[in-house]
C-alpha cells in the first residue's frame, strides 16, 4: 500500500526518484499532455481549509488525465456533523475512488484513515502533526533553486512547534549529509523535543538562534513560516508570539546573495511585501513547484 503519512517514511532514495520524476512531470505539465492516469479518481477529503494543497492536488490529477471529486469544508458539510468517524467515512469513501488525500486537524487522522483504507491515503496535513507533501516540495525546491541537497544550512523561523511543514522538512532533510538548522523562534513555540532528537539522530545539527540577523548572515535557506493562530488555546498567547520575526529589507540585505527565502503560505505579515520583487524570494516559485511534486506522487500512487 502506497500511503503517504509522514516525512519519516521516504528514503533518501524515495525523495531522489520523486524528484526526478518531478522533473519529468514539469514537462509534462508544459506539453499538456501525460494522460497515464486516465479513468482514475482522486478524492478529496479536507477537514481544514487549504488553497494551495487542495488545489495543486487537484490540478495536478487532472493535468495526469485523472478525475477528482472534493469536499473543502468536510467539518461542517460530510458526515462528520452527524457524528460519523473519520474511519467510517474513509471506508465509505474508498469504494468512491482510487486514491484520497486527505487533510485533518487531528494529529494522527492520516495513519488512522490509511489503517482501514483500501486505496492509498495521502496526508495533506494532520493538525499540528506533520505536512509530508509540503516537505517534498520544500525539498524540490531547494534541489531545484540551489541545485544541491547537502551541505545546507537552513534558518527555520516563527512557530516551530505548531508548524507542521516545519516537522516533515526537519525530517526529511535529515537524511542528507551536512544538514545545519537554525532554529529562530519565540521562546513559546519552539521545536519540538522529538523532531530535534529526530533530526540529531540522523546526523543533522539543531542549534537554537535568536537573532534573525544572524541566521540570514548564516543560512542558505530561511524558511519562514506563519504564527498557527488557530492552535492556540488562547488569543493573548498568540498575540504574544506573532510579529516577533518579520523578513524585511533589512534582513535582505544581511542575507547571501545566493541565499533564498521559503515559505508554505499563507504569509500572515511575517515577510513584508517589498521583499517580493527580489530573485532571492523563492516562496511563489515553491507554491508552484506543488503541482509537478503532486503529480510524481499521485503517478507512484496510482502506479
Ligand atoms: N499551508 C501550510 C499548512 O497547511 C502552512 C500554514 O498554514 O501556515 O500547514
Amino acid at each position: 500500500m502506497k500511503h503517504v503519512i509522514s516525512a519519516k517514511h521516504f528514503t533518501n532514495a524515495d525523495i531522489l526518484s520523486l524528484i526526478e520524476t518531478a522533473i519529468q512531470m514539469e514537462q509534462i505539465k508544459k506539453q499538456g499532455h501525460g494522460l497515464n492516469l486516465a479513468g482514475r479518481i482522486m478524492g478529496a477529503l479536507f477537514f481544514e481549509p487549504s488553497t494551495r494543497t487542495r488545489l495543486s492536488f487537484e490540478s495536478a490529477m487532472l493535468r495526469l488525465g485523472g478525475q477528482v471529486i472534493s469536499t473543502e469544508n468536510a467539518r461542517e458539510f460530510s458526515s462528520a456533523v452527524k457524528g460519523e468517524t473519520l474511519e467510517d467515512t474513509i471506508r465509505v469513501v474508498e469504494g468512491y475512488v482510487d486514491v484520497i488525500v486527505l487533510r485533518h486537524h487531528e494529529i494522527g487522522a492520516a495513519a488512522r484513515a490509511a489503517n482501514v483504507s483500501a486505496v492509498p491515503v495521502i496526508s495533506a496535513g494532520d493538525g499540528a502533526g506533520e505536512h509530508p507533501t509540503q516537505a517534498l516540495l520544500d525539498t524540490f525546491t531547494i534541489a531545484r533553486e540551489l541545485s544541491r541537497l547537502d551541505d545546507l544550512t537552513i534558518a527555520l523561523v516563527g512557530d516551530l512547534m505548531y508548524g507542521r511543514t516545519v516537522h516533515s522538512l526537519v525530517y526529511m532533510l535529515s537524511q542528507f549529509p551536512k544538514i545545519h538548522f537554525l532554529c529562530v523562534s519565540p521562546s513559546t513555540t519552539p521545536l519540538p523535543r522529538d523532531v530535534v532528537d529526530f533530526a540529531t539522530t540522523r546526523g543533522a545539527s539543531v542549534q537554537i538562534e535568536n537573532d534573525l540577523g544572524r541566521a540570514a548572515e548564516a543560512s542558505d535557506v530561511i524558511y519562514q513560516t506563519r504564527v498557527q493562530k488557530e492552535r492556540f488555546h488562547s488569543m493573548e498567547d498568540y498575540e504574544a508570539v506573532k510579529g516577533q520575526y518579520i523578513i524585511d529589507e533589512h534582513i535582505l540585505a544581511r542575507m547571501n546573495e545566493k541565499a533564498i527565502i521559503m515559505h508554505p503560505l499563507p504569509r500572515a505579515g511575517e515577510i513584508a511585501p517589498t521583499v517580493d520583487a527580489d530573485p532571492r524570494a523563492a516562496y511563489f516559485r515553491q507554491s508552484h513547484y506543488g503541482v509537478p511534486v503532486r503529480m510524481a506522487l499521485l503517478a507512484r500512487c496510482l502506479a
